[in-house]
C-alpha cells in the first residue's frame, strides 16, 4: 500500500474515533426484483406491464402463484370490471374469471350486450391467487395498487364496475358496506365508477341476481349518460 492511501486509512480511522463519521450511516439496501420490477410503473406501457406483473414478488401472494393473472380483454374498452383476485381455474389459466364464477359474469354481460375481449376489459384488485381463495389483505391490495392504477390510465374506460366489496374499497377507499354504495354513480379518479355484487357471491345468494341485473342496468345508463 503506498503512504498515501495508508494516511487516508490512518484519517478515517481517527475521524470514527472522534465520531466524525457516522459508522451506523444507512448503506442503501439493493434493489429487489420487486422494487426493480415496480419502479416507475406510473410510465409503463402495456408489454412493461405484463412484465412486471409476471414477475412482481411484491407480496408474499407471489410464493404460491401458478402464475400471474394480469388482466383480459380490450385494451381501449369502455367498460372496465374489476373483480377481487384469481381463484384455482383463473391460476391456472392465467386468465380473470374463467371458473363458475366467470360463467355467470359472462352471461351478465352478455344480457346487456357486451362481451370480453370486444367492449370490455376484466382485471383484479390483485394479480395472485389468494391461498384457499381467502380476501386479499389490505397490505396485498395495496402492494397490488399500482399495477391495476397503471392498467386504468392506460384502458381509460368509460366507466368501471366494482365486482364486489374488495373491489369496492379498494377503488372507493371505503369501508362502506356494498348494500350502500350500489345504485349511485362514484368516481375513481374522475372515471365514473358504479358498484355491484361479485358474481362468486350471487352463485351462493341467487335472489340477489335481480339486485345485480338492476345495477348492470343501471350502469349501462350511465355509461350512455357519460358517452
Ligand atoms: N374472482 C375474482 O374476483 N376474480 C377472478 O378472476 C376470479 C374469481
Amino acid at each position: 500500500m503506498d503512504e498515501r492511501a495508508l494516511r487516508e486509512l490512518e484519517l478515517d480511522a481517527v475521524a470514527r474515533l472522534y465520531g466524525l463519521v457516522d459508522e451506523r450511516r444507512e448503506v442503501p439496501a439493493p434493489a429487489t426484483p420487486a422494487v426493480v420490477a415496480r419502479a416507475g410503473v406510473e410510465t409503463f406501457g402495456w408489454d412493461e406491464l405484463k412484465e412486471a406483473v409476471r414477475i412482481c414478488t411484491a407480496c408474499g401472494l407471489c410464493k404460491q402463484r401458478k402464475q400471474a393473472v394480469f388482466g383480459v380483454g380490450n385494451e381501449s374498452a369502455a367498460w372496465l370490471f374489476v373483480g377481487e383476485g384469481p381463484g384455482a381455474d383463473e391460476d391456472e389459466q392465467g386468465e380473470p374469471f374463467v371458473g363458475q364464477a366467470g360463467k355467470l359474469l359472462d352471461s351478465m354481460l352478455a344480457a346487456i350486450g357486451i362481451q370480453r375481449g370486444r367492449e370490455a376489459y376484466i382485471a383484479n384488485v390483485v394479480k395472485c391467487r389468494p391461498p384457499g381463495n381467502r380476501q386479499p389483505t389490505p397490505q396485498e391490495a395495496a402492494a397490488c395498487a399500482p399495477f391495476l392504477d397503471r392498467q386504468i390510465e392506460l384502458i381509460k374506460p368509460k366507466l368501471i364496475v366494482a365486482l364486489g366489496k374488495t373491489a369496492a374499497t379498494r377503488l372507493l377507499g371505503t369501508e362502506a358496506s356494498l348494500a350502500s354504495l350500489r345504485g349511485r354513480v362514484h368516481h375513481y379518479r374522475g372515471t365514473p365508477l358504479v358498484v355491484t355484487y361479485h358474481p362468486a357471491y350471487l352463485l351462493r345468494s341467487l335472489p340477489e341476481k335481480a339486485k345485480a341485473w338492476e345495477d348492470l342496468v343501471f350502469a349501462r345508463k350511465t355509461l350512455a349518460a357519460n358517452a
